[in-house]
């Protein structure tokens, strides 16, 4: 019997892969080991009763009692706190779903390839900030990750049977999120619940605000240097409002490989969770003659300058990953909190990669994961910092 642990399996994408597994026949059919969740314990010992989980851990130490509570008389074992996480990981899996969200997502993603699990990474975060880590990990223990985010795998499918040396270009698309339509000059008073208004992904609330501000994109441009080691300057992002063709490989010959589906994630999970083979997926099939039409438009810098510091992190590399991804998640918290606004969180970003510029050194190929640690400790205080400066006109 295969087995599997899901870490973030209450979240958006743990959700759909709980979902999936249960539609694959859960406890039945799989020896389900660790399930780990943040604040919603109801529902994270729910899971864990129904999939039989071997044990069931919370990000907060506050939750252990109400974790343990729930579980009584069952056989989970409990734990609780970021350590713990970590020491679930540790327990061997065949298959691992990396699903939490932001950089607490890389250490347990590390020690789970440190077993050879299969690491189904939708934590894109654990990429940016630490890709060249993760991939030696990967090699040095037999270990395979395979891609979550809907771009990724797309790409990653359009790549089987090919030779990556005829890849020309790699064409990631965008939705262009909630805000996409907005004059420019509004967007600097764009509220949270405009930016949450995606129009086509159901997703977690931090990806969806990164989505209208493009900070996922940007996130998801290095991604694709280090999984599938491009040049930065093969990639390229359109903007296609219609999120119906996931991205995109040009080949030397000029052939375009096109990735095309309904928005829906369990795609490009049941697709990790069941490779190399293809399962049937409860997704929904295209009706093209419906559909019509497709459309693509080129992103407008200015509304966009996260796309063009990825593009000085791709430059930079050194720790620049680890700032960015650090000060984008303090930027957002503040965005959050409503003291800092929608074209601010641009603006802080690239000023903390300013700051730390002397500290993010250019060589990738020797970080170690305390470097990383430290780095993205340093770099969340200095973007504290300069979220809480006073700031003309876009607050
Ligand atoms: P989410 O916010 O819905 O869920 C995140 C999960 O992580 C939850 O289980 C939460 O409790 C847990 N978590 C949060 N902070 C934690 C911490 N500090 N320590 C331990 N656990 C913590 O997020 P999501 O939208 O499911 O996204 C998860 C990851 O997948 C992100 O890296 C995101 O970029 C990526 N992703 C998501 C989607 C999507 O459709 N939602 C698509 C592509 C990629
Ligand atoms: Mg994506």
């Amino acid at each position: 019997m295969r087995s599997l642990s899901i870490f973030g399996a209450t979240g958006s994408v743990g959700e759909q892969t709980v979902d999936l597994i249960r539609r694959a026949g859960g406890a039945d059919a799989f020896r389900v080991v660790a399930l780990t969740g943040g604040r919603n314990i109801a529902r994270l010992a729910e899971m864990a009763r129904d999939l039989r989980a071997e044990v069931a851990v919370c990000a907060e130490p506050s939750g252990l009692a109400e974790l343990r509570e729930r579980l009584a008389g069952s056989a989970v074992q409990v734990a609780a706190g970021p350590e713990a996480i970590a020491e679930a990981a540790d327990r061997p899996a065949d298959w691992v779903m990396s699903a939490i969200v932001g950089a607490a997502g890389l250490l347990p993603g590390i020690r789970a390839l440190r077993h050879g699990a299969t690491l189904a990474l939708a934590n894109k975060e654990s990429l940016v900030t630490a890709g060249p880590l993760l991939m030696a990990e990967a090699a040095a223990h037999g270990a395979r990750i395979l891609p979550v985010d809907s771009e990724h795998s797309a790409i990653f499918q359009a790549l089987v049977g090919e030779d990556v040396a005829a890849v020309e270009r790699i064409i990631l698309t965008a939705s262009g999120g909630a805000l996409r339509d907005w004059p420019l000059e509004a967007l600097a008073r764009a509220t949270v619940a405009d930016a949450l208004a995606h129009p086509n992904w159901a997703m977690g609330q931090r990806i969806t605000i990164d989505s209208a501000s493009m900070f996922n994109k940007a996130l998801e441009v290095i991604e694709t240097r280090e999984f599938f080691g491009v040049d930065p300057a093969q990639i390229e992002v359109i903007i296609h409002p219609e999120s119906l063709i996931h991205s995109m490989v040009g080949y030397r010959d000029g052939a375009i490989m096109a990735h095309m589906g309904a928005p829906d994630m369990r795609h490009s999970i049941g697709y990790a969770l069941n490779w190399p083979e293809r399962a049937e997926l409860p997704v929904a099939r295209l009706d093209l003659a419906q559909i019509a039409t497709l459309t693509f438009r080129a992103p407008d810098p200015a509304r966009y300058p996260a796309l063009r510091l990825a593009r000085e992190v791709m430059a930079r590399r050194g720790l620049s990953g680890v700032a960015f991804n650090a000060a984008k998640e303090v930027a957002l918290d503040h965005f959050l909190a409503g003291g800092l606004g929608f074209m601010a969180m641009g603006c802080v970003v690239e000023e903390v990669l300013e700051a730390l510029d002397g500290d993010l050194g250019s060589d990738s190929a020797t970080m170690t994961l305390e470097d990383v640690q430290a780095m993205d400790h340093l770099a969340r205080i200095r973007a504290g910092e300069i979220a809480r400066m006073p700031r003309q006109e876009s607050r």
